[in-house]
C-alpha cells in the first residue's frame, strides 16, 4: 500500500459523515443502516487505502468489517458479521476489554494493541485504532482501524524467534491426535486447536462467539458428573479428569476423555485452564460391545441349566452359575470360596482333582470326567464335565468347568446294565452274571476247587402250574421260590435263574461235600411249605442236582455236570438232590436221544399197545384187560415204558402220547366187545400220568375217545397214581368227579408205594385199589407185609372200593390173595402183556373157563 493518504484522512471522513449523522433527524433505529451505507463508502476508500477498518455496534459485534481487516483476522466476513469481536482477543496479553470499554466509558478516540485468535487458532498481534461512533449524546458503536504493523512496534514477544517457536509448537499441537485447549477462567476459551473441528464436526466460529456452545455440546446425562467433577478439580486443585460424552454437530455422541489443569495467578485467583480432549469412542463402543456380550453370556450362563464354575489355582470355587442352583439345592453363591472337593463325592475327588490339575497343564483338547456331587437333600447328582484353562482372560482366573447332569442317563444305565445281568420277573442274577461269578469263584479257589459248588435246580411239575392256574400264577410261584431260595443261601452265595423254573446256586467256600449238602438241604426245606397262589396252596418240590469243583474244571462243565445230577434227580423220582457223577455223562445222551425220537415216535405211527389180562379171584374169569404202551423204536428194538414215559412226563409228550394210548385202547375194547357179547363186565383200565391229570383237556379227550370208538364208559377204568392223589386235593377231587360224571371208573395205581394214607382215600372218589407190586411178591413170605395185605383190602372193602392186586406170579400167591379177599389179580402168572391180536383167542379161553365154572 503506497498511497499518500492513510488512516487519519479516511477517519476525518468518518467523522464527517458521524456529525452529518448526529444533526439529520434519522432515527435511532434506522442509525445503523445509515451507518452501513456510509461504512460502505467509507470501505470503498479504505479498501483503496489498503487499511483494515471493522466497525463494532453497541454491543461490540461486527456490523461492517473490510476485507483487509478480515484477511489481517483471518476470519471470513460471513465468520465475524454479528459476532462479538473482543472475543477473538486473546486476553492472556492483556486482562481488560478495551473495545466495550470504548464503547461504553470512553467516548474518545484511541490506540490498542491486542492479540487476537485466528479461526485456525494462530495468535495475531495487532494494533489498532479505536474511534467512537457517536449517535446525538449517545455512543452507537466504535469504528476501529488496524495500523499498518510495520510501522508500528510488535509486542515484545514477537520477534521473529518466537514466532517461529510458536509455528513449531503450534504445529505439534495441531498434529496431535486430540484436542488442546486453552479457557480463561472468566471469560470462557480462548483457543481451541483445529482437530476440534473434527471431534464434533463444528467449527470455530460456533465455539469462538456462542456463549452456549460448549454447554450444549455436552451430553445431558453426563452434566452433573460434569459439574461434579469440576467442583472437585477446582476445590483439591487437583486435574480435572473425566470422560463423558458431547454431541456432535451430526447429533453422533463422541466419548471424550478430557483432562485440564487450573493455572491460578500469583494471588491465587483462577486464571486460565489448558486441557486436552482424547477421542475414545471407539474404546467406549468396543468396552460396551464387550459389557454387552458379556451380559449376554452371563444371561446364557444364569439361564443355563449347566453348571459353569470357575475353579481357582488353590482348588476353591470362584464363580457357580445360577443355573447350577437345580443340581445343589440351594444358592450357588454359598458355594464360593468353598473347596471344590466338598462338594464332590470322595470317590471321585482324586478324578477329579487329575483333571483339574491336566487342565492347567493347559491340555487343548478336555477329556470329560463324570463325577457326583452333593445336592443339599443329601443325593448324589451325577455330572459330566470339561474344564478348560482360561488365558488372557483377566477377571477369569482359574480352569472354567463346564458340567451337565447326567443322573438320569447314568440311572438309565445303571438301569440298562441291571437289567443285562439280571431276570427281569424276579431280579435275581441271570445266567450271564452266575457265569461270570462262577468263573471269579473258580479263579479264587484255584487251590481248593472243592470249595466252590453249582446246585442246580429245576421244579418239579411247574409246567402243570403253569398250564392249570395260567402264568401269572406261574409268575406267582417263581417269584415266590426265588424268594425262599434267596433266603436259604449264605450270604456269600448267589442264587440265579436261568429262566422258566429253572433256578442255580453258587456254594462258595463251602469245606467239603457236606456243608454243600447242608445248604442243599435247607433249600428244599425252604420250599416244603405250600406256596399260596391266590387262595390256593401249592406244593412245590424241587429236583437238584449237585457238582462240586474239582481242579481245571470250566465254569460251562459244573453247569453242565449239575444239569445232568439234576435230570438224574428227576428220573429217580423228583423232589430230591442227586450229587453229580461221571456216569450220568451216558445216561444223559441217552435221554437226549430218546426225547428226540419220542416227538416224532407218535406221528410216525411208532408207538403200539399191548394189553395184560386181569382175572376176577372169585370166578378165575377173565375180568377186563390193562393197556400198556410200547415204543416200536425203527431200529427194531420195542422200548419199555421204563425207557421213555419219564421223558414223555418231563417233556410235556406224555399229553399227546396218553391222548393216542385212550383213543387207541378204547377202539380196540370196542371191537371186542362188539365181536363178543358174552361178556358184560369186560373193562379196559388205561394208565393216566399226573402231567394228563393236570391237562385241563382231559376230560374232553376221554369222553372223545370213547364217543369216537363207541365204548361204553362203564368199560373204561382210569388208573391214576398216587402222585397224583398228593397234588391240590380240590383239584382232583373236581377232576375225578367230572370223570366219574362221565361214567367211567377210577382206580388208584401202584398204592401203598406212596405216601397217600388210606384214610385220605375215604374222601377221594376211587373205586378201585391198586395194590403195589410189591407186597404182591411178598406176602406169604413176610407176616407184616401179609397182615398189611389184609387190612388194606379189608378197609378199601369198609370204603366200599373193590382190590386188584398186580405182579402176581405164583399160584401160592394167587391162592392167598384169594383168601384175603382181594377181588382181581393181575400177573405173569396169567398173562404177559399181550399183542392186540392175542386177545379174541383170550376171549374164547375165559369163555371157555367160565363155561367150565
Ligand atoms: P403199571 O401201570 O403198574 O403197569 C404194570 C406193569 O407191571 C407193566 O409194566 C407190566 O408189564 C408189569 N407186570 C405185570 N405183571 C407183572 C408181574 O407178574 N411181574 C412183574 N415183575 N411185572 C409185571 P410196563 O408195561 O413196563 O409198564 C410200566 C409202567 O409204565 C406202568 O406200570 C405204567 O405206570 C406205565 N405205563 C405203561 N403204559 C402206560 C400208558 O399208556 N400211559 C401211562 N401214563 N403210563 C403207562
Ligand atoms: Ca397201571
Ligand atoms: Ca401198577
Amino acid at each position: 500500500m503506497t498511497t499518500p493518504l492513510n488512516y487519519g484522512v479516511a477517519l476525518t471522513e468518518l467523522r464527517a459523515i458521524n456529525e452529518r449523522l448526529r444533526v439529520s433527524s434519522l432515527r435511532e433505529r434506522d442509525l445503523a443502516l445509515e451507518l452501513q451505507r456510509q461504512l460502505a463508502f467509507t470501505d470503498a476508500i479504505t479498501t483503496s487505502l489498503g487499511e483494515g477498518v471493522c466497525a463494532l455496534d453497541r454491543e461490540g459485534r461486527v456490523v461492517f468489517i473490510n476485507p483487509s481487516a478480515s484477511s489481517l483476522l483471518r476470519w471470513t466476513e460471513t465468520d465475524l458479521l454479528g459476532k462479538e469481536l473482543h472475543r477473538l482477543i486473546h486476553t492472556s496479553c492483556d486482562a481488560g476489554c478495551p473495545m466495550l470499554d470504548a464503547i461504553r466509558s470512553y467516548g474518545s478516540y484511541r490506540d490498542e494493541e491486542d492479540v487476537f485468535v485466528s479461526r485456525d487458532g494462530a495468535l495475531i498481534p495487532v494494533a489498532y485504532s479505536i474511534a467512537p461512533i457517536s449517535s446525538g449524546s449517545t455512543i452507537s458503536g466504535v469504528v476501529l482501524a488496524f495500523h499498518d504493523t510495520t510501522d508500528v512496534p510488535l509486542p515484545s514477544w514477537s520477534n521473529e524467534a518466537l514466532r517461529a517457536a510458536e509455528a513449531r509448537y503450534r504445529s505439534l499441537i495441531e498434529h496431535l491426535p486430540l484436542v488442546t485447549y486453552i479457557e480463561q477462567a472468566d471469560t470462557g476459551l480462548i483457543y481451541t486447536s483445529p482437530q476440534m473441528a473434527h471431534l464434533i464436526g463444528f467449527d470455530a466460529t460456533e465455539w469462538m462467539f456462542e456463549r452456549e456452545f460448549w454447554a450444549g455440546r455436552l451430553h445431558p446425562d453426563d452434566r452433573e458428573m460434569f459439574d461434579a467433577e469440576l467442583e472437585r478439580a477446582d476445590e483439591t486443585g487437583k486435574p480435572f479428569n473425566l470422560e463423558y460424552r458431547l454431541v456432535a454437530q451430526d447429533g453422533r455422541v463422541v466419548w471424550v476423555r478430557n483432562e485440564a489443569f487450573l493455572h491460578r495467578t500469583d494471588n491465587g485467583t483462577p486464571d486460565y485452564r489448558q486441557g486436552f480432549m482424547l477421542d475414545i469412542t471407539d474404546l467406549r463402543m468396543a468396552e460396551t460391545a464387550l459389557q454387552q456380550s458379556e451380559s449376554y453370556l452371563r444371561t446364557l450362563f444364569d439361564h443355563s441349566t449347566d453348571l459353569i464354575a470357575v475353579i481357582a489355582d488353590d482348588d476353591t470355587i470362584t464363580y457357580l452359575s445360577p443355573g447350577s442352583h437345580g443340581m445343589l439345592g440351594c444358592d450357588p453363591a454359598d458355594y464360593i470360596g468353598e473347596a471344590v472337593t466338598s462338594l464332590v463325592h470322595p470317590d471321585e475327588r482324586g478324578q477329579v482333582m487329575d483333571a483339574l490339575a491336566e487342565a492347567r497343564a493347559l491340555h487343548i483338547t478336555p477329556v470329560p470326567v463324570e463325577f457326583r456331587i452333593r445336592h443339599v437333600d443329601g443325593t448324589w447328582r451325577w455330572l459330566e464335565a470339561v474344564g478348560r484353562k482360561v488365558v488372557a482372560e483377566p477377571g477369569l482366573e482359574g480352569v472354567v468347568v463346564n458340567a451337565r447332569d447326567i443322573t438320569e442317563r447314568r440311572l438309565l444305565e445303571a438301569e440298562v446294565t441291571f437289567r443285562a445281568f439280571h431276570d427281569s420277573l424276579t431280579n435275581l442274577p441271570n445266567r450271564a452274571l452266575y457265569l461270570d461269578r462262577l468263573e471269579h469263584a473258580l479263579r479264587r479257589s484255584a487251590r481248593s476247587p472243592s470249595s466252590v459248588a453249582v446246585a442246580f435246580l429245576d421244579l418239579d411239575n411247574f409246567k402243570v402250574v403253569n398250564d392249570s392256574l395260567g402264568h401269572v400264577a406261574g409268575d406267582a410261584l417263581l417269584v415266590e421260590v426265588a424268594l425262599r431260595l434267596s433266603g436259604a443261601i449264605r450270604d456269600i452265595d448267589t442264587v440265579a435263574r436261568l429262566g422258566g423254573d429253572e433256578f442255580m446256586i453258587l456254594i462258595e467256600e463251602a469245606d467239603g461235600l457236606g456243608q454243600v449238602l447242608h445248604v442243599a438241604e435247607r433249600i428244599m426245606t425252604a420250599l416244603q411249605t405250600p406256596i399260596m397262589i391266590g387262595q390256593r396252596p401249592v406244593i412245590v418240590t424241587a429236583s437238584t442236582g449237585i457238582v462240586l469243583g474239582e481242579a481245571h474244571i470250566s465254569a460251562a462243565d459244573m453247569i453242565r455236570h449239575a444239569d445232568l445230577a439234576m435230570y438224574t434227580a428227576k428220573d429217580n423220582g423228583k423232589d430230591r438232590v442227586v450229587v453229580f457223577n461221571p456216569a450220568m455223562h451216558l445216561h444223559a445222551l441217552h435221554r437226549l436221544e430218546i426225547e428226540h425220537d419220542l416227538r416224532v415216535a407218535i406221528d410216525h405211527g411208532e408207538l403200539s399197545l399191548r394189553y395184560q389180562p386181569e382175572i376176577a379171584l372169585a370166578t378165575g374169569a377173565l375180568f377186563g384187560v390193562e393197556a400198556l404202551v410200547r415204543w416200536e423204536h425203527p431200529d427194531g428194538v420195542t422200548r419199555l415204558p421204563a425207557d421213555f414215559i419219564a421223558v414223555a412226563e418231563e417233556t410235556g409228550l406224555i399229553v399227546p402220547l396218553g391222548a393216542w394210548v385212550l383213543r387207541h385202547a378204547c377202539a380196540d375194547a370196542a371191537r371186542w366187545i362188539a365181536a363178543s357179547d358174552l361178556s358184560e363186565t369186560f373193562a379196559l383200565s388205561v394208565n393216566l400220568s399226573l402231567s394228563q391229570f393236570r391237562d385241563p383237556l382231559l376230560v374232553s379227550v376221554v369222553r372223545e375217545s370213547m364217543a369216537d370208538a363207541g365204548l361204553q364208559p362203564s368199560r373204561l377204568i382210569l388208573e391214576i397214581t398216587e402222585s397224583i392223589l398228593a397234588d391240590d386235593p380240590d383239584h382232583v377231587a373236581e377232576t375225578l368227579q367230572l370223570l366219574r360224571d362221565l361214567g367211567v371208573r377210577i382206580a388208584v395205581d401202584d398204592f401203598g408205594a406212596g405216601y397217600s394214607s388210606l384214610g385220605r382215600l375215604r374222601r377221594i372218589p376211587v373205586d378201585f385199589l391198586k395194590i403195589d407190586r410189591t407186597f404182591s411178591t411178598r406176602i406169604g413170605t413176610d407176616v407184616a407185609d401179609t397182615a398189611l395185605m389184609s387190612s388194606m383190602i379189608d378197609l378199601a372193602h369198609a370204603l366200599g372200593k373193590q382190590v386188584v392186586a398186580e405182579g402176581v406170579e405164583t399160584q401160592a400167591q394167587a391162592m392167598l390173595l384169594h383168601e384175603l379177599g382181594c377181588d382181581v389179580a393181575q400177573g405173569y402168572l396169567y398173562a404177559r402183556p399181550l399183542l392186540e391180536s392175542d386177545i379174541p383167542a383170550l376171549w374164547s379161553t375165559q369163555m371157555a373157563t367160565a363155561a367150565s365154572a
